[in-house]
Order: structure tokens, then C-alpha cells, then sequence
């Protein structure tokens, strides 16, 4: 037997009814068989719903079930040859049917839509995740334009979205802040390079190596001071300029390494030269 139709599924068939719908566009729309949907939509269905009380259903349920899948079973393919031969001979005149029956049955399309979509969420899932992966150079085109066309509309968008979602960004911010400590520290120090305008413009892969540097810096268990040479416990290690920016050096890899808390101290803002570095 079909799965049994709840009350909701014959709403939905009244509802497509009386936009004129036929029974095999209903079925297909909620997913049931067509059988199903002339039953239910018959004008005496009513009364006989009285009379096939739900006590035969739970009486029959197994013999039921199992004749409807035998039936699909042995009915697939000379169904689907039947469809396939159909198209094949009507092929202009289901094009033309087509484009003249969207035109004039817009309001029902959408409302068809709608009713289909909330009955195959998994499958539009999985056909969305498909068309995705296949065609996401195109999409990510379309999405580069969308949002040059509409950037006033998403920045208020944007707007309202953080207003009313402030407690969960902010729970989440702190997530990635405990969570991320050295990328958030190599974040930090390149805000403050800007700010001096110390920055250079870094590769990803430079930046790359600037994060790793602070993650050295927070989680290694051995690291020397470049300086002094000594092994610097956690929690005493600093991410030095060699060249101190307000000398004019840059923030770049090259120019980043590990000092320990005495020798950043007595460093500061001196050159290399002056602690005895030749560089
Ligand atoms: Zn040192």
C-alpha cells in the first residue's frame, strides 16, 4: 500500500484542484500516486472514507504495502518507455504546449512550486549541492556582479543582520578568538604594522609563514630567543621586528622573529646594529 495521505496532502490536492490542475500533475506535485489523488478528490469521497474506516487499513496494511510495490515493480520500465516514445513523436507541439501553458498559468506554476519543493527538500538538497560543484566558476561570476549591482542593498542587509543576530556573532567571535589565538595575534600585529604604515602587500603564502611564526611563538614546546640564544618558556615569548618599524622596517616575514621578555625589554626600538646584529 502508498504510504497513507495525511490531511495536509489533501488540502494541498483540493488546493491544486481548483487551480484546474489535472490528477497525474497533482500526484506528481505531492508525490503520491495518481490513483490516490482521484480518490480523494472524487465527489463521494467523503462517504466512503466513513465506510473504509481505518480499521480495514490497519487490518490489511502488510498485504496492501506489499501489492503497490509489486505493482511499481512490475510496471517501470513499460512505463517509462511509454514516456520516453511519447516525447520523442510530440516534441515540437509539447514545446509550444509548454511555453503557452507557463505563460498563462503563472500563478499556478509558482504555487505548484512550492507545494513540489516542500515535498522533495532532500532531492532539490542533493541537486543544489550537484549544480553547485559543476558550476561554480559561473556562479561565483554571477555572484562577483550580483553584489557589484547591489552592494547599498547588501550593506543594509548586512546592517540588519548583525543587529539582530549580535549575541550569536558575538558568541561565535569569541569561539574563533579561543580557538585561533595565533592567527588572531599575526591579524593584530598586521593592524598595527598598517596603522605605522609599515605594511607591505604579503602573498598568501607570506602570510602563511607569519601565522606560523606566531603559532611557534604560542604553542612550541622548544624556541630560542634569537637574541640571547636561551630556550624561552610559554607564555615569555615575544614576535620582534629586527628592524623596529619606527626605523623604517617593514612587516614581513624576514624581518619577524622570537625574542624572549629580557631581550625585548633592553631592545625596544634599537637597531639591529646596536644589540650587535650584522645584518
Ligand atoms: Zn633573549
Amino acid at each position: 500500500m502508498s504510504p497513507r495521505i495525511t490531511n495536509e496532502q489533501i488540502v494541498q490536492m483540493q488546493e491544486l484542484r481548483n487551480e484546474g490542475m489535472s490528477c497525474q500533475k497533482i500526484a506528481n506535485a505531492i508525490n503520491v500516486s495518481k490513483n490516490s489523488v482521484c480518490y480523494h478528490l472524487s465527489s463521494g469521497y467523503a462517504e466512503r472514507r466513513k465506510l473504509y474506516s481505518s480499521e480495514y487499513y490497519k487490518n490489511h496494511v502488510d498485504e496492501l504495502r506489499q501489492s503497490s510495490i509489486e505493482y511499481r515493480k512490475n510496471h517501470v520500465e513499460e512505463k517509462r518507455q511509454y514516456d520516453i516514445k511519447y516525447r520523442r513523436n510530440h516534441v515540437e507541439e509539447k514545446r509550444q504546449y509548454s511555453i503557452k501553458y507557463h505563460k498563462n498559468h503563472a500563478d499556478r506554476k509558482r504555487k505548484y512550486n512550492a507545494i513540489y519543493s516542500k515535498c522533495h527538500v532532500d532531492k532539490l538538497r542533493q541537486y543544489s549541492v550537484e549544480y553547485y560543484k559543476n558550476n561554480i566558476n559561473k556562479l561565483r561570476q554571477y555572484g562577483a556582479e550580483y553584489y557589484k549591482d547591489h552592494i547599498n542593498e547588501k550593506r543594509q542587509y548586512d546592517i540588519e543582520y548583525y543587529k539582530s543576530h549580535a549575541d550569536e556573532i558575538r558568541k561565535c567571535k569569541a569561539e574563533y578568538r579561543k580557538n585561533h589565538p595565533a592567527e588572531i595575534a599575526a591579524r593584530s600585529a598586521m593592524r598595527r604594522a598598517q596603522k605605522r604604515n609599515a605594511f607591505v602587500n604579503l602573498t598568501p603564502a607570506e602570510k602563511t609563514q607569519i601565522k606560523e611564526l606566531y603559532r611557534q611563538a604560542r604553542k612550541d614546546l622548544v624556541v630560542k630567543c634569537y637574541l640571547c640564544g636561551k630556550r624561552i618558556p610559554l607564555g615569555h615569548r615575544h614576535v620582534d621586528h629586527i628592524m623596529p618599524l619606527s626605523k623604517g622596517g617593514k612587516h614581513h616575514f624576514c624581518n619577524l622573529a622570537i625574542v624572549c621578555d629580557s631581550c625585548n625589554q633592553s631592545k625596544y626600538t634599537k637597531l639591529p646594529s646596536e644589540v650587535g646584529l650584522l645584518l
